[in-house]
């Protein structure tokens, strides 16, 4: 993957900078890495990065490193599906969302509504210090939902 500077998106321009203010070089593989996250049209799997990115089997080691640095500086969020799999996406202009999650096919959508502050402020107020929250929410999205019920109806087992 051939990346020319001056086409570099916002993200990758902030990511960048953020490694290089906390002193952490920019190598091949985790441009690779970011360049597939910026391109993402919906959360991915680290596997599916790695596989994006063209890096061998071998490097999901590195494919999970990079992903948490960026996690660290902020850039990336990691969503964590019902079954444990996790997911990664690039979070653009530290805007503060979260997401209802196909379960079945990774779509994520953002939802305009975080309930997550109130909670925050109630532990505040039981004397907890540097709260956090992290909330997830999963379903079928509708053209998994008519895929599922088209599949149902073509299934001759069915009355
Ligand atoms: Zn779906
Ligand atoms: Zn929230």
């Amino acid at each position: 993957m051939k990346i020319k500077r001056q086409t570099e998106s916002p993200w990758i321009r902030e990511a960048r900078a953020a490694f290089s203010a906390n002193n952490q070089r920019m190598t091949r593989p985790r441009l690779q890495v970011m360049c597939v996250l910026d391109a993402a049209q919906r959360p991915l799997k680290a596997e599916e990065i790695r596989r994006e990115a063209g890096l061998a089997e071998t490097d999901l080691v590195t494919v999970y490193r990079n992903l948490e640095a960026l996690r660290q500086l902020h850039m990336v969020q990691r969503i964590v599906l019902e079954d444990g799999v996790q997911l990664f996406e690039a979070v653009r202009a530290d805007r503060h969302f979260h997401h209802v999650v196909c379960r079945v096919c990774h779509k994520a959508e953002p939802l305009d509504a975080c309930a997550g502050h109130e909670l925050e402020q109630q532990a505040s107020r039981m004397g907890y210090q540097a709260v956090t929250h992290v909330i997830e929410v999963f379903g079928v999205c509708g053209d998994c939902a008519r895929r599922q019920a088209a599949a149902v109806k073509a299934d001759p087992r069915t009355p």
